[in-house]
């Protein structure tokens, strides 16, 4: 049996227990929970302080990035005093400044295939906070073998587009096979977007995290939402397994060996 709230812990989430399907139990739920964070950056600022403020008792971090001026138009976990330093230290500071409730797990390490493996394996939910294809395509597929849920969320300029690929259901690799051509679509360079699309898209992604670990709602696993700012709209366009996946389909790979996540990220006889 998981430990009462304590009372300081009762008055700081009376605001969401004062919601009918969210009790101390489920307070717990999140208190116990771990949630990994792939990139501490323009998604992974408000992922991060969302999650902490709602109590998720563990944050795994994974950036092994520097603060740079030029992020702080949009990461807004970051400061001015935070130039210079590893993203996941201003990023921890920033969280235990905000609850002391939550474990922050610093991994100041780029996403490959052993370290993303075995870091799997200790979270129940991975979130999708890179700003490149192949980090995208390995947590996708490592998530997938792993069956463990990996909430998407992307932006380019004034769009944003998110959503929850839930163990059976669709994979990233059904919406996209494989990465675009480097020379049509350079993966990692600077581009443009607008201040708040990575806020907007990074708060739908803590909010479906919340869904999932509480169970409340419905998780939204089966269409593709995108969002544009330029004129406020949001679409749904329904996602469904593709049987000829190359990862969750049925001659799907059965390991992240020999997958080279770089460039296009294709996998050998098995991209269509
Ligand atoms: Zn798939």
């Amino acid at each position: 049996m998981a430990d009462a709230l304590d009372s300081a812990q009762r008055d700081r989430y009376s605001r969401q227990l004062l919601i009918d399907s969210i009790g101390e139990a489920e307070q717990r739920t999140l208190l116990t929970a771990r949630v990994l964070v792939v990139g501490a950056g323009g998604l992974g600022s408000p992922v991060l302080q969302y999650l902490a403020a709602s109590g998720i008792g563990t944050l795994g971090i994974i950036d092994d990035g520097t603060v740079k001026r030029s992020n702080l138009q949009r990461q807004v976990i970051h400061g001015v005093d935070d130039v210079g330093d590893p993203k996941v230290d201003s990023a921890a500071e920033a969280i235990e400044a905000l609850n002391p409730d939550v474990t922050v797990e610093k991994h100041p390490i780029r996403a490959d295939t052993d370290v993303i493996e075995s870091l799997l394996e200790r979270y129940d939910v991975v979130v999708d906070a890179v700003d490149n294809f192949p980090a995208r395509f390995l947590v996708n597929d490592a998530a997938q073998l792993a069956d463990v849920p990996f909430i998407h969320g992307a932006v380019y300029k004034y769009e944003g587009q998110m959503i929850a690929f839930l163990p059976g259901g669709p994979c990233y690799r059904c919406l996209l096979p494989s990465a675009p051509d480097p020379d049509v679509a350079p993966s990692g360079e600077p581009m443009g977007i607008f201040p708040t699309v990575p806020g907007t898209i990074g708060c739908l992604q803590a909010t479906e995290v919340l869904k999932y670990l509480l169970d409340v709602g419905e998780v939204l696993d089966d269409q593709l939402l995108r969002y544009d700012a330029t004129d406020a709209t949001v679409t749904r366009t329904p996602l469904e397994r593709d049987p000829e996946c190359p990862v969750c389909g049925p001659d799907g790979i059965e390991s992240l060996d020999g997958v080279d996540y770089s460039g296009c990220c294709r996998i050998e006889g098995k991209s269509r």
